[in-house]
């Protein structure tokens, strides 16, 4: 174990790309939860997003691969392992009038700022989502019928080679894509938008802001678990008499039944109220309910 972690400090203490050790998922997940991981890459480029991908790869060190970290559950343990983050790989440029290149760590944010101040509109969607563009396309992120996929005019991938996959190879369907199949990097994405004066685009945003209004505030990860079909997983865990059941520090919303917030508690303890919710809509509907969320690390140490 010491000759495996001194093997990947000197493998990451290459110069150029930026590192932090340890790397504190805590600080790094919306849900605010987890251990550490022994260090990350924080590439600012995609020659550097590359050479962190064939680093860890040629040296046969684990890795994650993390966005602004809004739909991961870490484990208390972290992992015994490295991240590529990519919080600092952003930037986006104007190809021509209605299509755009970012960088896969671009925030959603910082994307619609961009938009509204060309005049380009057909991301509103996007509004109040906290993810980077890389891991918005690879859960296929959106709302009501809408989502990111439906945007993308295609996505270049790493895994060890650069390929570069359109819209049709990338399979986007509810919360999912062809990238949640296989080990690759995310480095950029281009996607479609139109021409839209300021007041629509507005008017868009305000109409996504409102329906966000009614979900809950605190740590989450959003919607923890994906709809059935034809049914809503917050109806049914609400159903099944689960609001505001509790778990150590974390709890079902009140608000909106799919999110857990962290109020002081463990990733274990979000695990364990995860199988509990999955348990009673079982037994009550004899629906398995299956998770939005992704597990990173081992969770057979979760007090469950
Ligand atoms: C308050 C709140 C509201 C939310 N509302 C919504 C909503 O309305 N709709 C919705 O769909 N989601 C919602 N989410 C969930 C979340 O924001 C989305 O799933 C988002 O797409 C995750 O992006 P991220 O950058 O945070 O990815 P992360 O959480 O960092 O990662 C998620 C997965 O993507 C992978 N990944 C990330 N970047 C890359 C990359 N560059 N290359 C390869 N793999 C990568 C990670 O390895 C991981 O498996 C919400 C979350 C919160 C906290």
């Amino acid at each position: 174990m010491l000759l495996y972690k001194s093997g990947l400090k000197n493998c990451l203490n290459e110069p150029k790309i930026a590192i932090v050790s340890p790397f504190k998922f805590s600080e790094n997940t919306t849900y605010g939860l987890g251990g550490n991981a022994i260090a990350a890459y924080l590439p600012k480029t995609i020659y550097e997003a590359k050479t962190a991908f064939d680093r860890l790869t040629l040296n046969a060190i684990p890795f994650e691969i993390l966005g602004k970290g809004s739909n991961v559950l870490v484990s208390d343990s972290g992992i015994s392992g490295a991240v590529i983050s990519t919080k600092n790989l952003r930037g986006i440029v104007r190809l021509d009038k209605n299509r755009l290149l970012c960088l896969a760590g671009t925030g959603t944010g910082e994307l619609l700022a961009y938009c509204k101040k060309r005049s380009l509109g057909g991301l509103e969607y996007l509004y109040g989502i906290p993810a980077s563009l890389g891991g918005a396309v690879y859960m296929n992120a959106g709302v009501s019928g809408v989502a990111i996929g439906d945007n993308v005019e295609c996505v270049r991938i790493y895994d060890g080679k650069s390929h570069v996959l359109t819209r049709e190879m990338c399979n986007f369907a509810y919360r999912h894509s062809t990238m949640r199949d296989i080990k690759a990097l995310i480095l950029s994405i281009i996607v479609n938008v139109y021409d839209s004066s300021v007041e629509e685009i507005e008017e868009r945003i305000s109409f996504y802001k409102q329906r966000r209004n009614h979900l809950p505030k605190g740590k989450s990860c959003g919607c923890v678990f994906k709809n059935p079909e034809g049914a809503s997983a917050g109806y049914l865990i609400e159903k099944a008499g689960l609001k505001g059941f509790k778990v150590g520090g974390v709890y079902v919303s009140d608000k909106h039944a799919s999110f857990i917030i962290n109020d002081g508690g463990s990733a274990g303890d979000v695990r364990a109220l995860i199988d509990i919710v999955k348990n009673k809509v079982s037994e009550k509907f004899g629906i398995l309910l299956d998770e939005e969320v992704v597990y990173i690390g081992d969770f057979n140490d979760f007090n469950g």
